[in-house]
Parts: C-alpha cells; structure tokens; sequence
C-alpha cells in the first residue's frame, strides 16, 4: 500500500478541477476498485475526472512536486490489475472521450483517451472506413487502455497490435509537462519514437490523453467459417493452408477447446453450437477480401480441400451476418462462461507459431501432473502464436484449493513457454498480477536499460508504481 496522500495534496486537486471533477462517493467509486475478474480491489483517496488535457497535466505536475502516485485507468476492463489503485489516486479518463478529427485523405482519426473502441468503430464506420483493431471488452475499454497496454486482440493477424495502429499521441509525462506528439505521418524517421515508449508502458510513463490512429478501407467480402477438428496441430497446418489459399485476406483464426465451447452454450442461453457433432477442438475463420465474393470463394476452397484432405472433420459456413455474429459469440464468451463455471489459473503465453502444438500438449501433461483432474479451457489468437492457457478445478472440486495453487500452475506454464522461446504476457500487459514474474525471464541488462528510462521520465516514480520494472 501506497503512503498516504495528505490532505492539504487532496484539497488542491480538487480545487484545480472543481465541482464535478472528482469524487470520493463510495458508490461512484466502488466500480473502479475491483477488475473484470474480481481478482484485485483496491482504495483510492480521491478519484479525479479531468475533462481536458490541460486539467490531466495540472493533476500530475501537482502530484509530481508532492511525490503523489497516481494510477490511470480507463474502461477497468484490463486482465492484470495495473488499472487498480491502492492508496494511489485514481485518474479516470472518462469524461476526456471526444472524437477530435477523422480525416479520409489521411485516413486518420483523433480521439481523446477515454473514447471507447466500439465509438471509434462507429465513428469509422460513419466515414466509410474502419478501425480494425477488435477485442470483446470494445464496449468499455478506452484508447488510452489499449494503447497503454498494447492490446492485440482477433485481427492482429492481419493488422497488427495497437502498436501497429497509432500514428501519433498526445500525453502528460510525469513531471506535468503535455507532449503534443499527434502527428498523422506514415514516415517518420527523426531518431528515438516517444509515442512507441508510451504505447504498452502501462501507465508508467505518462498519462496518454488523445491518440491518432490508422483507418481501413471497408472490405467488400467477408466470409466466416467455423470447422472441428482433431489437434491444434491440425489447427496450424490449416492456418498455413487458410494464408494461402486467402492470399493475405486472412483476418482471423482462433482456436478453441471443446470445454470451452461446452461452457458458453451451457453457461450462455442464447449461445448455440455451429457444428452438431462432437470435436475435440475448433476453429474460427474469418477471411474478409476488397474484391466481391473473392473472400466466400476462398473460404469454400479451403474448408473443401481439409475435408478432402481429413484435416478437418466438419464445418459451416455462416450464411447471414447474423449467423456469423453467433459464430463469433461462441468465440467471445469463452472468458465469461469460464468465470461462471469457477475459478481458473489464467495465462496468457505466446510462442512462436510452430510450437503451439507442443505447447499446448507440454503444458497439458505438466498441469495434469501438478493438479490431477484440472480442466484445460485453451482457447485464443492461434493464428499470432498466442494461447489464452487457462485451467480450471476439476468438476465439482474445491474452488479455493483450485486458487491456491494457481502461482504454482502458472511457473510451470510460464516455464514451458519460455522455453519455447515464448512470452509470459502476449497480450495483456503485466501490470500487478505478472510484474515480478516477468523478472524472472528477462535479461538483467534489459531490465536494467528500462529501469534507466523510467527513472529518467519519473524520477520519484509517482505513475503507477507497483507495475513493470
Ligand atoms: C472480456 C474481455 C476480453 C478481452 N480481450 C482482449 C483481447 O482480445 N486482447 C487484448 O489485448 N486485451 C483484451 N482484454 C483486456 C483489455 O480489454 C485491454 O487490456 C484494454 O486495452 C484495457 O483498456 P481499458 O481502457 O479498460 O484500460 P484499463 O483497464 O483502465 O487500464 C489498463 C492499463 O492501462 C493504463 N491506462 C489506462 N488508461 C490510460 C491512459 N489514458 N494513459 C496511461 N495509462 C492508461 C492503466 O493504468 C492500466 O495499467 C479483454 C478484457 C476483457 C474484460
């Protein structure tokens, strides 16, 4: 727990932004103190809701002076905690969500930190374009989250992670001072790139409070196919085929276990199966192509050369957006219907993509070994090499005794992936949950190189403290 902030700190803010502009109601709080897997709570002495640039840097330049920490959070949707305070004040970004510009020439769009992806979606859409960056916490997770934590998500495939789609950024760095760094070019090249520091920092390097982005042309075919089959070994070699075969319009393709298919149609009552018959595995596959009826024509060659070729066993085509919307639910829910069933020991690796197979059958035995009858709930971007590797207790079993080996669970997971030459966080970040675990696997002298930058930017370390190096 963070020191105390003192009061004299706490009169001051809320003088700089005034009525409306913090808050210390306990109801107003309360969903800003826990996360998504009710995993972490926390306190704060005081959540300020700055609506404007300036007003985030008079915030940060006086907790800078005073060595007050502060957490940034957007849309609390992040999976590892590092939005949760602890005794730190809380800054949200939510009245701070203005789409500031979208040009079609520059094929760009500005938005203010808190704006939600599923808004910035609708903004593009609105323009004839789109932003492709797509993850099921849209509705809720802000900009500033997804830059801060370089979120992936199902089209990175294709598109790339966050990283890949900002242009420029607008932040407050932690001595208070704002850095007008939106720029919209394509082409760059004037040494060190501020704006790539601060995207996956986390909130450690600032606070990011408007982004330029990359917009999409709208593709004219889309087809989505959902397929059984026997192993994730077949899963990639119909990924390399699903490449192929698309040329380069494979936007999609994501694996799932049966259990966890299982759990969102018996959890989830609108959810049902795309297949009838029994499979130990599935994929999604989305192929989405700027020519007319060229990405339904791909993905009819694909599936029917698999099934020929016994690769796969079964599978569907979704025939109306509708159907293709429920295929992609069964996809979606697989994190919510697993918390429903109970607890889960959750990872979130990625190896290189010819080792997900092994990972996976590695992973299983050691788990099983550790735990006997835990349940293996894989599921995830397949196609980047990234396995959402979860377990959960066996049917019916102690919940608690499942929890309590959860760190265990995850040093051998971890172990296994890195030994592949993989990742302990592919997508999510480590904030509080993996921070002193990513030490164990990365090189003193990287550590120390990235503990040299932070202290240069945040020499009395007041954002967020408890997360990264
Ligand atoms: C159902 C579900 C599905 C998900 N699927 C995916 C997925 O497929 N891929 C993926 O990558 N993630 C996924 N996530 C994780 C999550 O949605 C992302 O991490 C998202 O980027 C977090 O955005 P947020 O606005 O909620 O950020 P928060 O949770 O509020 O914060 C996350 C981190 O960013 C920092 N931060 C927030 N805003 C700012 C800011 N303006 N400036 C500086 N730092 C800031 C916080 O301090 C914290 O460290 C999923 C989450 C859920 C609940």
């Amino acid at each position: 727990m963070t020191a105390p902030v003192p009061a004299d700190i706490l009169s001051r803010l809320k003088a700089v932004l005034g009525e409306g502009g913090w808050s210390v109601d306990p109801e107003r709080l309360a969903p800003k103190l826990i996360e998504w897997r009710d995993r972490w709570s926390g306190t704060t002495p005081l959540l300020v809701l700055p609506r404007t640039t300036a007003e985030v840097a008079a915030v940060v330049g006086l907790c800078a002076q005073a060595g007050v920490a502060i957490i940034p959070q957007g849309g609390n949707t992040g999976l590892v905690g590092g939005q949760i305070p602890q005794g730190e004040i809380l800054l949200s970004t939510e009245r701070m969500h203005a789409i500031r510009d979208l040009d079609p020439v520059d094929d760009v769009i500005v938005v203010e930190a808190g704006a939600t992806l599923a808004a910035v979606h609708e903004a593009a859409l609105a323009a004839g374009r789109r932003f492709p960056l797509s993850v099921a916490s849209e509705g809720s997770a802000t900009i500033g989250g997804l830059v801060s934590t370089n979120a992936g998500g199902t089209a990175v495939l294709r598109y790339g992670t966050m990283r890949d789609q900002v242009l420029g950024l607008e932040a407050v760095l932690p001595n208070g001072e704002v850095w007008n760094g939106l720029k919209r070019l394509r082409k760059d090249n004037t040494g060190y790139d501020l704006k790539q520091l601060l995207i996956g920092a986390e909130g450690t390097l600032g606070v990011v409070t408007a982004a330029a982005l990359k917009l999409q042309p709208l593709l004219a075919s889309r087809a989505v196919a959902f397929a059984g089959l026997r192993s994730p070994a077949d899963a990639i070699e119909l990924l390399a085929r699903a490449k192929a075969e698309s040329g380069g319009a494979l936007e999609a393709f994501e694996l799932m276990g049966a259990l966890g298919v299982e759990l969102v149609v018996s959890h989830m009552p609108d959810r049902r199966k795309p297949l009838d018959s029994p499979h130990p595995w599935f994929v999604l596959i989305e192929i989405a192509s700027g020519e007319p009826g060229a990405a339904e024509a791909a993905m009819e060659r694909l599936l029917a050369r698999a099934l020929e070729d016994d690769l796969i066993q079964d599978a569907a085509i979704a025939q109306t957006q509708a159907q293709a919307r429920a295929f992609w639910a069964i996809r979606e829910d697989q994190s919510a219907a697993q918390k429903a069933e109970g607890a889960a020991w959750k990872h979130d690796i990625s190896v290189p993509v010819s080792r997900v197979a092994d990972f996976i059958a590695e992973a299983s035995a050691a788990v099983i070994r550790l735990s006997p009858g835990v349940r293996v709930a894989a599921f995830g971007h397949v196609g980047d090499g990234n396995v959402h590797y979860d377990i959960l207790s066996a049917a019916g079993a102690d919940q608690a005794a499942h929890t309590a080996r959860r760190d265990e669970g995850a040093r051998l997971v971890n172990d296994i992936a890195a030994g592949m030459g993989g990742s302990i966080s592919a997508e999510h970040g480590l904030g509080a949950m993996k921070t002193e675990e990513a030490l164990r696997y990365k090189a003193p002298v990287e550590v120390a190189a990235l503990r040299a930058v932070r202290s240069a930017l945040d020499p009395k370390r007041i954002m967020n403290p408890r997360v990264l190096f």
